[in-house]
């Protein structure tokens, strides 16, 4: 197991950064679709945002459409949605970024200010930590990995997403997740794993065990912003990652324990 200076040297890390933390705010998790059912296959389907501005358009129907965009019509219809009102206050919708068929998929809670300005997730400081993390993987962003957030749309002042607003905006996580089948899942935080999960329980519980999302092996870890404010937990962190690597190359029997692979 490498030494704690160590990854913290590896991981390039500045104990001076800190940055306001929505974490820790629990969400209420109940949510209507538990196991969505995913379509690949179903062939892309676009409807101008337009024409359903003039067409009110049931649950039902916006979750089998969306189910059925491809990635050409993807970021469009996220930057056309206007189900849960967060579109009213953000600047730029934050679909996702990277690898359309990477094995790595990682999921943050919702975009913050720097996200919302650049409309690409993960490009503050705890961006910058996610991106040392995976450097320290040899891996970074855009290759074999994609990320995202369980919200598109940044709520106002950083406030934790609302159950309804996760609820209008699975639908797309669950998309991006049929579209790119990645080989495992990596849940950024508290509330990206309670919400994903629906569960309320507590980071600590959930760290160290093969969970799943949509049938894909999820690993828990810390968000990146809490990471900055919590020095000791980067060991941790690295340990799920080193975990999410085993998890990726064996499948669900890695164990938690094993040796650093
Ligand atoms: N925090 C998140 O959960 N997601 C981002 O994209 C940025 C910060």
């Amino acid at each position: 197991m490498p030494h704690h200076d160590e990854i913290m040297s590896t991981l390039g890390l500045a104990p001076t950064w800190r940055r306001r933390e929505r974490m820790g705010l629990g969400v209420d998790a109940a949510i209507a679709v538990r196991e969505p059912a995913l379509v690949r296959d179903a062939g892309p389907l676009h409807h101008s945002a337009a024409a359903r501005a003039n067409t009110p358009e049931d649950d039902g129907a916006r979750i089998v459409r969306i189910a059925r965009l491809d990635w050409a019509g993807f970021a469009p219809d996220v930057d056309s949605c206007v189900a849960c009102g967060l579109a009213r206050t953000r600047k730029k919708s934050v679909p996702g970024v990277g690898d359309v068929r990477a094995e790595w998929l990682f999921v943050g809670e919702a975009p913050g200010a720097e996200e919302d300005a650049r409309g690409e997730p993960f490009v503050g400081q705890a961006g910058k930590l996610l991106d040392n993390m995976l450097a320290a993987l040899g891996m970074k962003r855009g290759e074999n990995v994609y990320i995202a957030n369980v919200l598109k749309c940044r709520p106002p002042n950083n406030r934790a997403p609302e159950p309804r607003e996760v609820d209008a905006c699975r639908p797309y996580l669950d998309r991006q997740i049929a579209l790119i089948r990645p080989k495992v899942i990596v849940a950024l935080g508290k509330s990206a794993a309670t919400t994903l999960l629906d569960v309320e329980a507590t980071i600590a519980s959930l760290r160290g065990r093969v969970h799943r999302y949509a049938g894909v092996p999820l690993v828990v870890t810390y968000h990146p912003a809490y990471l900055l404010r919590n020095l000791p937990d980067k060991q941790k962190a690295w340990e799920d990652l080193l975990f999410a690597r085993r998890t990726l190359r064996h499948g669900a029997v890695a164990t938690a324990s094993a040796e650093a692979t």
